[in-house]
């Protein structure tokens, strides 16, 4: 039987994967997660009370709560999925992402690596501690290319930074100590449950809102989008026949400047609720979402375009999205505004949709 403790699985991809998981395979689960504003309970309400599913309250970077997290479940692997994930929240405030992105990577490491080296040969030949990491560790690209396994790091944000501090820990824990790692760097999810700080559902809920959507600088950068579900069948892939001490690029093949994605979301959403009927919008006087769109100062150090060349998962693992971005995104919106209790949750006490990150 395979025991998973899953950091930040109360998080936006963490309680995507833990569904995933419990649904495609017979493992239990541990969720371990701190619950910041990011992670909730709510997240997982439908898992709650899954007889393969428990919960931990605790932070990754507190090495005692860590080993006993270790010594009560006995995991067969640990995948890491907590984290500071916000880029804007990244430059006014920096520090949160180093405590947990960067101590907490390595407090879990050397847990692991203690835990590890009490196992039997067999198990511990059979152990994984996979990473999930972003492809903003490898900078901007230009027009041209895409990001191989290869490709240096480059990171310009301070989320970025830590998250590649991150990564490089892991491999070495690898190269070092014999630690079977793995590391995954995926590109811009989308789907249920993500933080409406974040692009698409922040658009979402601002529209329906008749409020405004702000864009970044001209909206020329570009990102590649994965539809979650597609991301965590990735990592699972990985953790079940990865090569340890290898990393695996995710990607959509699905490019979009920001300005295209918000128009979309525009269509989407007047699809289902038409702007006509809508009284937030007539009560201003609109009659077209695309109306809302207005373009605001730039991010400092905005990445210019991402673009994942996923070839390794296809060839060697087989793996490939199952959604295409017109339907991921239609689906997105559906669920967003089928969830308005969910939005209200975990927006309460918060402004979840305030600018920030400006570096001023
Ligand atoms: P999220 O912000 O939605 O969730 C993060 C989760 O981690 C939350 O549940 C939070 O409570 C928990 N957490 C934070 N600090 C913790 C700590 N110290 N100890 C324990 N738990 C803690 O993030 P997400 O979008 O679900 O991202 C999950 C992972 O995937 C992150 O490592 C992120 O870097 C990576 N990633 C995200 C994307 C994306 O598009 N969202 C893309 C590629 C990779």
């Amino acid at each position: 039987m395979q025991r998973l403790i899953v950091t930040g699985g109360a998080g936006f991809i963490g309680a995507n994967f833990v569904r995933g998981a419990l649904d495609h395979s017979d493992a239990e689960v541990v969720v371990f997660d701190k619950l910041t504003y990011a992670g909730s309970l709510e997240n997982l309400a439908d898992v709650a009370s899954h007889k393969r599913y428990h919960f931990v309250e605790g932070d990754i970077a507190d090495r005692e709560a860590v080993r006993q997290l270790l010594d009560t479940h006995r995991p067969t692997a640990i995948l890491n999925f907590a984290a500071e994930s916000h880029v804007d929240r990244s430059i006014d405030g920096p520090q949160d992402f180093i405590d947990t992105n960067i101590v907490g990577t390595f407090v879990l490491l050397e847990a692991a690596r203690a835990y590890a080296h009490a196992l039997s040969d067999e198990m511990r030949r059979a152990f994984r501690f996979l990473h999930v990491s972003t492809d903003e560790v490898y900078g901007s690209l230009g027009q041209e290319g895409y990001f191989v396994e290869t490709t240096p790091y480059a990171p310009n944000s301070p989320y970025a930074a830590s998250k590649a501090a991150a990564d490089h820990l892991v491999r070495a824990w690898g190269e070092t100590y014999g630690l079977p790692v793995l590391i995954t760097n995926c590109s811009n999810n989308y789907g249920p449950f993500q933080y409406p700080e974040k692009l698409i559902p922040l658009m979402i809920l601002n529209a329906v809102e008749a409020k405004n959507l702000p864009i970044y600088g001209d909206g020329s950068n570009v990102r590649d989008w994965l539809y979650v579900g597609d991301h965590c069948a990735g990592i699972l892939r990985v953790l079940e026949q990865g090569r340890p001490g290898e990393k695996y690029n995710l990607g959509g093949d699905a490019e979009r400047t920001n300005v295209e994605v918000v128009t979309t979301l525009c269509d989407l959403v007047e699809a289902e609720r038409p702007a006509t009927e809508n009284p937030h919008m007539t009560s201003r006087g609109l009659t077209s979402y695309r109306d809302l769109i207005t373009y605001v100062k730039d991010r400092p150090g905005h990445d210019q375009r991402y673009a994942i060349d996923a070839s390794k998962m296809r060839g060697e693992l087989g793996w490939t999205p199952q959604h295409d971005f017109a339907s991921g995104l239609r689906d997105t919106v559906r669920w967003y505004l089928a969830n308005e209790t969910w939005c209200r949750a975990v927006q309460a006490g918060r402004n979840a949709r305030s600018r920030i990150g400006l570096g001023d």
